[in-house]
């Protein structure tokens, strides 16, 4: 029997565990032994004992990596060193954000799959769609954070100690994230308005009520992915935002180039000229001199929160969807624990990285090529 382990994570900050114990039950179903480290769930508030009672075994970091056939993250743990040949690790791997740890596992012979390569159009792969989970989550945070870093309501409020406005929240990017930080703005009681460099994003925004924010530049792409927008493209959009930017109380930016660079769109100048008291909230890395994980304040009283991985602040939710995507894969890819490489899935080929002592992912080894 295929023993599957769960690794606690160990990047900084992050609170989600890849299996929960309802994801447990689930692979239990499938002639599965689930072997989870003690304390890997605390920070997600799933208790050893939870784990315990669904069905899996407990034991210690050495004991999941001597047992496991298949290990189960969120993120790439920082002793990736520890995996012996043969095992498989499924995780948010991000091997085109950072290929080094890819060519380790590779030298190592470790088989590894990453979800974020997962190619989402393809109906069957939508359960296993964790970039989708998470940036849903982030989406809802963002709101949240917003909500609470504005010094004012978002809803207009009538009191018999007057009427207030309600914030004016513009939501930059609008795909999974910045479709959820819009509809949970608005049910928060904001004004909320979207933009998007993608034309089928525009029905998509005024599906969650939001109006949609017209640029004078009002360049869009085709439908589909977004792609970068090339240099006189990208300044005009920025200089058409650094206008409309400071109309609003709270901007939160999504904006994202799969596999490429991520757009600036709120300059140095926009946040200058911002009213004090605003709130920016950067989710995709689009914000002029934002650090991820802080919060600054500008000499004018602009906050500007850097916050580039929000699902981990929702742990439950986001470990639960997670732990979905998760099992959908494994019940998916290895029925009975066991990886069966037929070369003609073409959902395996796209979310394979690394397999018998090699890179395997084309894009990455273009890169590596590249690189040589
Ligand atoms: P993402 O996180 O890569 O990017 C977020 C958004 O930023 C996107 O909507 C993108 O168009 C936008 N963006 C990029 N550059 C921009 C710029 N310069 N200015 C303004 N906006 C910019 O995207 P995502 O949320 O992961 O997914 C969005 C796309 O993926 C959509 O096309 C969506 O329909 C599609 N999608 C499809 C499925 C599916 O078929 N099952 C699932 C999820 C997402």
């Amino acid at each position: 029997m295929t023993t599957v382990g769960v690794l606690r994570e160990t990047a900084g900050r992050e609170r989600r565990v890849a299996l929960t114990p309802d994801g447990v039950a689930l692979l239990r179903r499938g002639n599965l032994r689930v072997l989870v480290e003690a304390g890997a769930g605390r920070p997600a508030w799933f208790d050893d004992q939870a784990y315990a009672e669904a069905g899996a075994e407990v034991g210690s970091r050495q004991q999941v990596y001597d047992e496991s056939g298949v290990l189960l993250v969120v993120r790439p743990p920082d002793d990736l060193a520890a995996l012996a040949a043969g095992r498989i690790l499924i995780g948010l791997l991000d091997p085109l954000g950072d290929p080094a740890p890819a060519e380790m596992l590779a030298a190592q012979g470790v088989t590894a799959i990453s979800l974020d390569l997962l190619p989402r159009t393809l109906s069957r792969a939508q359960p296993m769609d964790a970039l989708t989970s998470q940036a849903n989550v982030a989406g809802y945070k963002s709101a949240l954070l917003a909500a609470e870093a504005y010094g004012g309501f978002f809803p207009m409020l009538v009191t018999a100690a007057g009427t207030t406005r309600p914030a004016q929240v513009l939501v930059l990017g609008a795909g999974v994230a910045g479709l959820q930080a819009l509809a949970t703005a608005r049910r928060l009681g904001a004004l909320v308005t979207g933009y998007d460099v993608r034309e089928a994003a525009r029905a998509d925004i005024a599906s969650t009520g939001a109006a949609v924010l017209e640029l004078a530049s009002g360049q869009q792409t085709a439908d589909g992915y977004a792609r970068e927008l090339a240099g006189e493209a990208a300044t005009r959009q920025l200089a058409a935002l650094t206008e409309a930017v400071p109309r609003f109380d709270v901007v939160i930016t999504t904006a994202k180039v799969p596999g490429g660079r991520s757009p600036l769109l709120v300059s140095q100048e926009a946040l200058a000229v911002m009213r004090p008291g605003s709130v920016v909230i950067d989710l995709g890395g689009n914000v002029a001199g934002a650090t991820a994980d802080t919060r600054t304040i500008t000499d004018h009283g602009v906050t500007v929160i850097g916050a580039p991985n929000l699902a981990s602040t929702v742990p439950v939710a986001a470990s639960t969807a997670y732990a979905r995507n998760v099992v959908a894969l494994v019940q998916n890819l290895m029925p009975e624990g066991i990886l069966s490489l037929d070369g003609t899935d073409e959902l395996l080929a796209a979310v394979l990285v690394t397999h018998g002592g090699e890179v395997v992912h084309p894009r990455l080894r273009d890169y590596q090529k590249e690189t040589r």
